[in-house]
């Protein structure tokens, strides 16, 4: 049966390009690059290569960008990293209550730690207030962490005008950006960023790398003691073949940016409009424009996801419930108890992610097996 991929949003296949460009690390430019021989010299290279990449992308200098192993890491070395090194300035963060659990799940633990935590209410859509997140602000706030674009919802923050209030009050901005690079335009300057969260995975990239942005002059503390890689901040000798993985995949997913976009914007609106037509009781999650251009997340009523999405894994459809529904934890998902939707249809949400692999045919073929699979469930 040939397998149809909706769930971009968990991770995307590896580009060939990208795959090409990361083999001759494995056997052949295996060198140390902390070596002091030619061998590792090569290494050192393609390393500061893929910096200029990713710099290059998101306006910055190459010597900003740390490499991590994943998103996750990013998020922890971003929070944790400024938290414990501006105690003494103060202990309180503003985040969101529909961040990814690498940064609420780091924010609890701080909280642990003796930080205060602000968790911003978003609207109806997904989004934060300005108004609100200008109010949360106190003498002692040293950190705001919003992410660039939601993971379930797609729903997009107002990032620039986030940057703006942080600069006014003299606040350190990290945005987790792990859904949004390679789907929005991300410029750290002109937006003030000052920290910033990628995952290679997330675009076309090698699972296991990701990178973080920290912009120059800002002090953070390392999570992890060892050699001096990463400019000091993240030991380990590099995952060199992940690094030069992700370089190679964003400077792609940028290359062909607009044309990429608009196709994934059509797949996406038509893919909302036909389940809105042909199926009853549904509704749509998150902002119908202002949501990245790949995701959609609709519940449908009377509906367990769980039960759905087993129905569309033997249809050789992989999607997902958009919740930590893993098994046995049928608790509905955070981010759609935060929008305000009953937690009766926030059971029955359907996430599915389209990206560049995906054809309308593709689309149609996921329509006509809903339509079929939902009014079956229904009847029972
Ligand atoms: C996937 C994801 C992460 C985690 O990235 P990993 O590389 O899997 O650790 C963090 N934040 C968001 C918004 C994500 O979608």
């Amino acid at each position: 049966m040939k397998i149809r991929y909706f769930d971009h949003a968990a991770t995307t296949y590896v580009k060939e390009e990208v795959l090409n460009t990361m083999i001759p690390f494995f056997a052949i430019e295996y060198g140390n690059a902390s070596s002091m021989y030619s061998k590792g010299r090569e290494t050192k290279k393609a390393i500061h290569l893929a910096r200029e990449k990713v710099a290059k992308v998101i306006n910055c200098k190459a010597k900003e960008i740390y490499f991590t192993s994943c998103g996750s890491e990013s998020d922890n070395l971003a929070i944790k990293g400024v938290c414990y090194k501006n105690k003494q300035k103060g202990n309180h963060i503003i985040t969101t209550k529909i961040e990814h659990p690498a940064v609420l799940h780091t924010c609890q633990t701080l909280e642990k730690q003796g930080f205060e935590v602000t968790y911003l209410n978003v609207d109806s859509n997904g989004c934060i207030s300005l108004y609100e997140l200008e109010n949360a602000i106190k003498e002692n706030t040293i950190l705001i962490s919003i992410m660039t674009a939601n993971n379930e919802i797609g729903t997009i923050q107002p990032i620039k005008e986030i940057g703006k209030i942080a600069k006014k009050h003299n606040i350190l901005f990290h945005t987790d950006s792990v859904q949004a690079i390679g789907n929005i335009k991300i410029d750290v300057e002109g937006m003030n960023i000052d920290l910033l969260s990628m995952s290679a995975h997330k675009f076309y990239g090698p699972k296991g790398v990701g990178a973080l942005y920290v912009k120059e002059g800002i002090e953070f503390g390392k999570l992890q003691d060892g050699g001096h890689q990463e400019r000091d901040k993240r030991a380990g000798t590099e995952n060199v073949a992940g690094i030069v993985g992700l370089g190679e995949a964003i400077d792609i997913a940028y290359k062909n940016f607009e044309n990429n976009n608009e196709k994934l914007k059509k797949l996406r609106d038509y893919y909302i409009s036909q389940i809105e037509e042909k199926i009853p009781n549904v509704k749509l999650n998150g902002d119908r424009t202002n949501r990245l251009p790949g995701n959609t997340n609709i519940s449908f009523e009377g509906i367990q996801s769980e039960e759905l999405l087993y129905k569309l894994d033997e249809k050789g459809i992989c999607a997902s419930g958009g919740s930590a529904c893993s098994t046995g934890n049928s608790s509905p998902s955070h981010v759609l108890m935060a929008i305000g939707i009953n937690s009766k249809m926030a059971k029955g949400a359907l996430r599915v992610t389209l990206g560049a692999e995906n054809t309308k045919e593709d689309v149609d073929y996921l329509i006509e097996n809903l339509i079929q699979i939902i009014s079956e469930l229904r009847k029972q």
